[in-house]
């Protein structure tokens, strides 16, 4: 629903078409109004009008981008970047990392706070609101400006956005909003860290696949569903947690209570733990990666069986939901190249025939930012067009 206009009425008609033809220029742009008109069920009078309203308004802007088809140089529409910004932050279980977006999803500027073990919401999360005021103040950017802010957490959210449990940071029931909500006066979206990768590996790498299950491989392991184009949340927000799928009957206590979880055989935190295994003191992912990268195949049957395991979870999870797209990402992203070879074929072993041969198996192309383009995409789809609504009524 619109922000500021009623169902029913022909503004609220008008608007909702200038702002669907606002989607159209931001997933094609720069596209020329003949574009828009040829690809679209309006009438080049209608797009001539709205593009106007929002060329007036300053959401989209002309520019010069595109092929001559002869004769004048036909003006392209594109997104104008600096009409609105938005702040992405993730929360981690040893940082806060915030993105500052224009409203093209183009990265501005970026901010990283440690969290040391042990430190509570109280004490992390004023840090990164002061973090975002910064960037923002730094940018030049007038807190009108801000389009949303989109806050990613590693932990289960209920609907109304507050983190129920991280397990792997050890905060639980906190309403992650409520200290931006004393100083930003915008939308405030609290997202799985998981399925906001899953939106951000869709926005991002495959705007045309439906089904897509984006697999996040940290400290724990998370899964972000998109089904039929659409995210799935599941009843009570709770869908995705795949990490805690039993995959060995007698396998190691989880965190959960269960035991031989996906997450205790495959994650980040069991990589490390098998290093450890092979030399003793490894500090962290970092120092692993610096010692894997000497490849003098110490860690050869470590990184075999944690992608074998790696393997085995995601055809379970694959033989389950019949993707289209499996895409693993998240701070494992960095081991990919060593675990790959055995997590396929464990995969292509386990997985059934009908969903072996259609899913399409792939590496994260975005590092570790993919969680954070996602937020930014979210809060522009959910607030972006309720802003332009409300800006255009306004202006009538
Ligand atoms: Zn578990």
């Amino acid at each position: 629903m619109f922000r500021g206009v009623r169902v029913g009425n022909s503004g609220y008609i008008r608007d909702m078409n200038a702002s669907a033809i606002f989607q159209l220029i931001d997933r094609y742009g720069p596209i020329s109004r003949r574009e828009l008109a040829h690809n679209t069920r309006y009438s080049a009078a209608t797009i001539t009008n709205h593009v106007k309203a929002l060329l007036d308004a300053g959401w989209v802007m002309e520019t010069d981008k595109g092929t001559s088809t002869g004769g004048r140089r036909p003006v392209h529409i594109a997104v104008n970047p600096h009409k609105a910004y938005i702040v992405a932050v993730e929360v981690e279980v040893y940082r806060v990392r915030l993105l500052l977006f224009n409203l093209s999803r183009g990265a501005v500027s970026r901010a990283s706070l440690p969290i040391r073990p042990g430190q509570g919401p109280a004490q992390v999360l004023p840090r990164a609101v002061s973090a975002a005021r910064t960037l923002l103040a730094e940018a030049g950017i007038a807190l009108p400006q801000l389009l949303g802010i989109g806050i990613a957490v590693p932990g289960q959210v209920s609907p109304d956005g507050t983190l129920v449990f991280a397990p792997n940071l050890g905060w639980k029931r906190t309403v992650v909003r409520e200290p931006f909500q004393g100083v930003f006066d915008c939308p405030i979206l609290i997202e799985n860290e998981a399925r906001a990768g899953g939106i951000g590996a869709r926005e991002c790498q495959y705007p045309d696949v439906r089904n897509l299950a984006y697999v996040s491989v940290k400290e724990g392991i998370g899964c972000g569903i998109l089904l039929q184009g659409s995210v799935y949340r599941g009843s009570n927000s709770t869908a995705g947690e795949f990490g805690h799928v039993p995959l060995q009957p007698d396998g190691r206590l989880c965190h959960c209570g269960g035991r031989g979880c996906w997450e205790t055989l495959a994650s980040e935190t069991a990589l490390l733990r098998a290093a450890r295994r092979v030399v003793p003191g490894i500090a962290d992912g970092h120092e692993l990666l610096q010692l894997a990268q000497l490849e003098d195949g110490r860690f050869d049957e470590v990184f075999s069986d944690v992608g074998y395991w790696l393997g085995q979870g995601a055809a379970a999870l694959a033989n389950g939901i019949g993707p289209d797209l499996l895409v693993f990402g998240g701070s494992m992203a960095r081991f990919y190249r060593w675990l790959r070879p055995r997590l396929l074929q464990a995969f292509h072993a386990q997985a059934l025939p009908a969903v072996r041969d259609h899913v399409q198996v792939e590496f994260t192309h975005m590092g570790d930012e993919g969680t954070l383009y996602g937020m930014g995409a979210l809060v522009f789809r959910q607030h972006a067009p309720a802003m332009l609504a409300g800006e255009l009524e306004a202006a009538k």
